[in-house]
């Protein structure tokens, strides 16, 4: 069984200190074990602290020319290992292949494009009447990053953070490893000065804490839960460290009277289904007016029934396996759960599909007649387990839109513009989709409420890496 590479750190792979601290990588359409990797004891998250740390005055006050050009670099590389990122993205976490090659990886391309576009138009001196606006490198980051979209939740904070001139630490899930060690391998081949590039793997709930907490740490920018999201807020508030947190989300999506019913449910089911329905933005509550129900009830059953489950190698499946055992529990803790709590299920359920004998793997779920106080519409399940709550008027689905703590994406479905600029104007979301537009690398991601503090992608999230210093004249 292969030990994979755990730590780069100060310049170079390096050896445990603890050779029995490991962890195996497990294959989710076979349940079996791929290879391990050992995890991080407090000497190796100190040795890439104090990496970063030392390697943060020069690294910050270096020319952006060579800040670009190690970007480019990295771009460079990342471009040539395209299928096998897609691959070990696949193999790690069940994304289906063509999902992986069409989007998993590619984001990652995306987000180190937008950061060079960025690079060549930012002023990082603005001369204002009286002073000087400097935007410089907020300091040593912890980038702390999930499983289920693993190159675009990395890439979208390497990238900014690097050309701000910040220096890192990159905590990447220990359950979606493999992309990640390749992407540590490419930035190595990038030859950054050294300690400006720093990876360790660990158990979020032990080395989180030890990179939230440390005093040599300025910012923390973490993808996850809300669990871990409390945590860090709480472990860095003694330091008063900036924190940026992309956390759950419970979105609505709403099919207005007037919509095309069959183009609607089509663009979410597709919507809710894709990555297996594990995306913080998945429209997971659809609501529907009750005129509608029935015929709503039978297109959705139509496209779940509609959709390939399988094996993430084989170019036609569609959904992929859950992407861990701990996420399958937790899936078909809340099928069962939604039974329990009276919702009709229409489709789905907890049992694997009759044609797979091994592999994490659930059918497209739906739930009918769900209640928004029901706890599967409050709770982030994170699977392909979608919620139709009925509606009688515009103004109650707002009312029911808005009735989460979450408040990361919205979708709206419906044919008049002017009604649907009106309801994304009273959604209280980071991201607003009509009619299954798609996000775009420019615009800020991230949520309101409790989906999160601050803003990713483009401009905003290379403001996550900056501060501001006014020199006055
Ligand atoms: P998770 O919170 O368990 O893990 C995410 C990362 O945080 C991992 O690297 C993990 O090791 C680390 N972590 C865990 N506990 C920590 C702690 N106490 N301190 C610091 N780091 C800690 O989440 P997950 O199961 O890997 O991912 C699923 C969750 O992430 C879902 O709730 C999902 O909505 C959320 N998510 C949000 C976004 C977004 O952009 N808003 C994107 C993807 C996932």
């Amino acid at each position: 069984m292969p030990l994979y590479k755990s730590f780069y750190i100060n310049g170079a792979w390096r050896t445990p200190s603890d050779q029995n601290n490991e962890f195996p990588i497990i294959n989710p359409a076979t349940e079996e074990a791929m290879g391990h990797l050992t995890l991080a004891t407090q000497t190796e998250v100190d040795a890439a602290i104090q990496a970063a740390s030392d390697a943060f005055n020069a690294y910050s006050q270096a020319p952006l020319s060579e800040r670009i050009a190690l970007l480019k670099r990295i771009r460079a590389g990342y471009e040539k290992r395209l299928d096998d990122i897609a691959q070990a993205i696949s193999t790690e976490m069940g994304a289906p292949i063509s999902l992986a090659k069409r989007a998993q990886a590619p984001l990652g391309l995306a987000h180190l494009d937008t950061t060079l576009a960025l690079a060549e138009s930012f002023a990082f001196e603005e001369q204002h009447e009286g002073f000087l606006l400097r935007h410089e490198a907020a300091g040593v980051a912890a980038l702390i990053t999930p499983w289920n979209w693993p190159m675009n939740q990395a890439l979208c904070k390497i990238a900014p953070a690097l050309l701000a001139g910040c220096t890192m630490v990159y905590k990447p899930s220990e359950l979606a490893p493999l992309s990640a060690i390749i992407l540590a391998e490419i930035i190595a081949e990038a030859n950054p000065p050294k300690g400006v590039f720093n990876m360790i793997f660990g158990q979020g709930e032990y080395v989180g804490p030890l990179l939230s907490s440390d005093p040599r740490i300025d910012v923390v920018s973490l993808t996850g839960s809300n669990r871990a999201g409390v945590s860090v807020s709480t472990e860095a508030a003694p330091t008063i460290k900036r924190v940026a947190l992309e956390l759950g989300g419970k979105s609505p999506n709403i099919v207005l009277p007037d919509c095309d019913l069959e183009q609607a449910i089509k663009v979410s089911v597709r919507g809710m289904m894709n990555n297996t329905g594990q995306s913080c933005n998945a429209p997971s509550r659809l609501l529907v007016p009750n005129a509608l129900l029935s015929e709503a009830e039978a297109l959705i059953k139509e496209q779940c029934q509609a959709l390939t489950v399988g094996d993430p190698q084989d170019e036609n499946t569609q959904l992929g396996p859950i992407a861990n055992q701990r996420q399958y529990e937790r899936v078909k803790y809340y099928i069962q759960l939604g039974q329990d709590e009276g919702a009709t299920l229409l489709i789905g359920g907890t049992e694997r599909p009759k044609h797979l004998s091994q592999g994490f793997y659930i059918s497209p779920t739906v739930f009918s007649q769900v209640r928004n106080d029901m706890q599967i519409a409050r709770e982030e399940i994170f699977g392909p387990v979608l919620c139709v709550i009925p509606y009688d008027t515009v103004e109650e689905a707002i009312a029911i839109a808005n009735d989460t703590h979450y408040g990361l994406s919205a979708y709206i479905q419906g044919k008049n513009e002017a009604q649907l600029l009106e309801v994304a104007a009273q959604l209280r979301a980071g991201n607003v989709h009509i009619n299954g537009a798609r996000a775009q690398m420019q615009a800020p991601f991230g949520g309101y409420k409790q989906s999160g503090i601050g803003r990713e992608w483009g401009v905003n999230g290379l403001h996550e890496f900056l501060e501001k210093k006014a020199v006055f004249i």
